[in-house]
């Protein structure tokens, strides 16, 4: 009888937009933004760049400027990447949001609600168990395994932790691929 399982699924989690940003306003105390279609904003001074990413208050609109870079050398940018700064580049506006440094730097946290989905083969291998599911990400949103394969199987929390074998805790979000077995 053999250990290894017969059928290797691979799940995929993906963005399906920017999160929100969890920042306080310092207006009206809301703290709720939102960094919209993506805006940077650049200021040279000499031969020293500032560039912030402008972010928006989902309560009252007031916009506020997260620092990327501060002072920073001009020769010290990669030409493509100023490109991509003046050019409001929306793959460079989501590497910079989703960067844990802009946060940290901007004390923020990200909002990943309905901004994300989990892509699963349509379908599930019939008399095939146990079943290997493999997970990756495509982008770094944090997923409490438990809720993501309850979401991803149909499946009650118990269920999951009585049906699931994995490698890593249930419980604790991750945005780190990973793989579980699913027991008939
Ligand atoms: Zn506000």
């Amino acid at each position: 009888m053999s250990a290894q399982p017969h059928t290797v699924l691979r799940w995929v989690v993906r963005r399906t937009r920017l999160p929100l940003l969890s920042l306080r306003c310092v207006a009206c105390r809301s703290e709720s933004a939102t960094a919209g279609e993506g805006r940077f904003r650049v200021n040279a001074n000499g031969k020293l760049l500032d560039v912030w990413l402008l972010v928006r208050c989902l309560s009252c609109d007031r916009t506020t400027n997260l620092t990327v870079h501060e002072r920073a050398p001009v020769r010290s940018f990669d030409p493509g990447e100023l490109d991509g700064y003046y050019a409001n580049d929306p793959e460079l506006v989501a590497s910079r949001l989703l960067d844990p440094l802009l946060a940290h730097r901007n004390r923020f946290t990200l909002d990943w609600t309905g901004a994300w989905r989990l892509d699963t083969p349509r379908a599930w291998p019939e008399d095939a168990w146990p079943v290997q599911v493999e997970v990756v990400f495509a982008d770094p949103v944090p997923v409490r395994p438990e809720r993501l394969i309850a979401q991803g199987l149909g499946l009650s929390r118990n269920e999951v932790l009585r049906r699931i074998k994995c490698g890593i805790p249930l419980r604790r979000p991750t945005s780190t691929g990973f793989t579980f077995t699913v027991l008939s």
